[in-house]
């Protein structure tokens, strides 16, 4: 149940984004996709969730090509996007309702997979709350319980912890390295920021469109901090 990756490319007219991206995200592995500001990270979510199609490179989300089987390969992801795209009139549950209507659950089966995403991301007694109560972090995980929602094989966040304070990045980060582990899901996280990539997480660099390292974070890094090498690697010369 992995997202795999080949030879993908995007080009906003003449400027190439993306240069024939490839790699793999497994089950029960964090995966962070790593990159500097303008690296290409939005554009290949734009690609991963069809609002980008591309000719050139594939992309297989548990086995289902994206491009062939949009419906089965959209079936087993999740997405988190960088901007809150919560109903802020709406409480916690009645939100997560709604996004399972939307893909066709209701009544008790549909409680009962919103009782089951909001327990994963210890959000339950808050579910009576408005969203617009809730401060970042658990706004954060109301989007990312109703990512969830469906039963995905893959979730993808796309700088999931924009706008949130230290110590709520800190615990949702935490949070989906445990996901990861304990669920057996793909996550792909993508970030600019080295604190939130764990030692054995599997790591790919992005930088101006291209990917110029993939392997496991220390392994990659060696002796070098992660902050240091990620520096060096995507340095541009003045
Ligand atoms: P990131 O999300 O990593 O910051 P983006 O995917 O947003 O990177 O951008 C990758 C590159 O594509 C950057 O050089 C950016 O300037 C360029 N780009 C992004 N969107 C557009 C667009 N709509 N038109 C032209 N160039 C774009």
């Amino acid at each position: 149940m992995s997202l795999d990756i080949q030879d993908l490319s995007y080009a906003y007219g003449r400027k190439q984004a993306l240069k024939s991206v490839s790699f793999t995200a497994r089950p029960g592995r964090f995966t962070a996709l790593l990159g500097p500001n303008g690296a290409g990270k939005s554009t290949l979510f734009a690609l991963l969730t069809r609002l980008f199609t591309s000719s050139q490179g594939t992309i297989r989300i548990a086995g289902h090509d994206l491009a062939r089987t949009p419906r089965a390969a959209l079936a087993q992801m999740g997405i988190v996007f960088q901007q809150q795209t919560l109903d802020l009139d709406l409480s916690v549950r009645q939100n997560l309702r709604y996004f399972a209507a939307l893909h066709g659950l209701s009544g008790k089966a549909a409680e009962t997979r919103i009782d089951a995403a909001l327990d994963r991301l210890t959000m339950r007694e808050r579910a009576q709350e408005k969203a617009r109560t809730l401060n970042g972090g658990h706004r954060r995980r109301t989007e990312i319980a109703r990512a969830l929602l469906h039963g995905p094989s893959v979730l993808l966040l796309d700088e999931p912890t924009v706008g949130l304070d230290a110590a709520a990045r800190a615990s949702i980060t935490q949070h989906l390295h445990d996901l990861a582990e304990q669920d057996s899901l793909t996550v792909l996280w993508a970030t600019h920021l080295t604190d939130e990539v764990k030692p054995g997480d599997d790591l790919v660099l992005l930088h101006q469109g291209e990917i110029r390292a993939k392997g496991r974070s220390m392994d990659l890094h060696g002796t070098s901090t992660l902050s240091d090498w990620f520096l060096m690697q995507t340095e541009v010369p003045a």
